[in-house]
């Protein structure tokens, strides 16, 4: 039987993986940190009695003796490492933090790993984000990369630093280099989910606006599910190499929330610029969705399309969901958890 440890496994990534390896027969670790409340809900969310089957370890990777301690002790074959301070807004104001857990936790993670087995196969959780404002187009790869935010800073000192471990010691590591991918499980704080939730309690009568920052910010979307096929099918692959998984369309937040909308039957007017643009029921007119600046970022990453031909080509990977699968998939959960259809 392959052992699997996944770090970050009570983060949306984690939950979708640890289901996705345990379906495939594998043992699944997962590495959670210690808190005063257990972050256990998604993990039972997603896979129900089968969570009990996820064996927990507590650590942090930020503490390069538990991870020492743990990958000696269960001695996986296949390591995600998914843990990190994922929210690019609290990165402005927690920039030596994620640097911390982001960028040197990945290095006690490579270097826990170069002690204890080298054999071990390892896979970081790299962004697109660190591509920040490049002028390309598309990014694929070989795309240059200037981050913009703290995030994408400590990102990408990982990304290289994982490189490097590959190219220096020889060990059998990949960069996933991942576009925006949500699903229902996606954290309350990112924007898609932020939107779907919004729209499920306008229409429960709990809320009566959705506040937001900047609209015409572009992204990659694809759904979580397929991207943790593409982590798996990186780490079987023969050789380490570094992967782009993206969809190859890049459609605004503005777009994301119309779609959100139009799926409970309202449709958007905007009206107004700027700071003091309000989106409309067109029918109505009543008022839904206000920009709101305090969720502006310090620098802002305007577009985001991935080009992900060499993972279609090396590993066989296609994603599988529309980005209207995905909104109807989020809006639908949403109602649904407020007891609604
Ligand atoms: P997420 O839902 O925010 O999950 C992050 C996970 O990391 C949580 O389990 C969290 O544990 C854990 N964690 C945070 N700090 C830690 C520490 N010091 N030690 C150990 N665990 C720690 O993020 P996600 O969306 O699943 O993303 C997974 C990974 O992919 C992240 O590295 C993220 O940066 C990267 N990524 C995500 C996307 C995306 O669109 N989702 C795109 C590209 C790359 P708690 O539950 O205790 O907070």
């Amino acid at each position: 039987m392959k052992i699997a440890l996944i770090t970050g496994i009570t983060g949306q990534d984690g939950v979708y993986l640890a289901g996705f390896l345990l379906d495939r027969g594998y043992e699944v670790h997962g590495l959670v940190r210690r808190s005063s409340w257990p972050n256990l809900s998604r993990l039972r969310e997603l896979l129900g009695e089968k969570a009990g089957e996820v064996r927990l370890h507590y650590g942090d990777v930020t503490d390069g003796m538990s991870l020492l301690k743990i990958i000696g002790e269960i001695k996986p074959c296949e390591i995600y490492n998914l843990a990190a301070q994922s929210f690019v807004q609290a990165s402005f104001e927690m920039p030596c933090y994620t640097g911390n857990v982001n960028a040197m936790g990945v290095v006690n993670l490579l270097e826990a790993v170069k002690s204890v087995g080298r054999e071990m196969k390892v896979y970081q959780a790299s962004t697109s984000e660190m591509f920040g404002n490049n002028g390309c187009e598309v990014q694929d790869e070989s795309s240059p990369m200037r981050p913009c935010s703290p995030y994408a800073a400590a990102k990408l000192y990982a990304y290289h630093m994982t490189r490097f471990y590959r190219e220096a010691y020889g060990m059998f590591v990949c960069n996933g280099i991942l576009f925006n991918h949500e699903s229902p499980l996606r954290g309350e704080e990112f924007v898609t989910r932020k939107i779907t939730k919004a729209v499920a309690e306008i229409v429960a009568g709990k809320e009566d606006t959705l506040f937001i920052g900047s609209l015409d910010s572009s992204r990659d979307w694809g759904h979580a599910a397929d991207y943790v096929r593409g982590m798996w099918a990186m780490m079987q692959h023969d050789t380490p190499d570094d992967y782009v998984l993206a969809t190859g369309s890049s459609v605004t937040v503005r777009e994301f929330v119309e779609r959100a909308f139009r799926y409970v039957g309202i449709v958007l007017q905007w009206k107004g610029s700027g700071e003091n643009e309000v989106g409309k029921d067109a029918t109505s007119g009543r008022v839904y969705v206000r920009v709101d600046k305090r969720f502006y970022r310090p620098a802002e990453l305007n577009r985001l399309r991935g080009d992900a031909s060499k993972a279609r080509r090396v590993l066989g990977w296609e994603p599988t969901y529309d980005l209207d699968a995905l909104v109807e998939e989020m809006v639908k959960t949403d109602l649904r958890r407020l007891g609604i259809c």
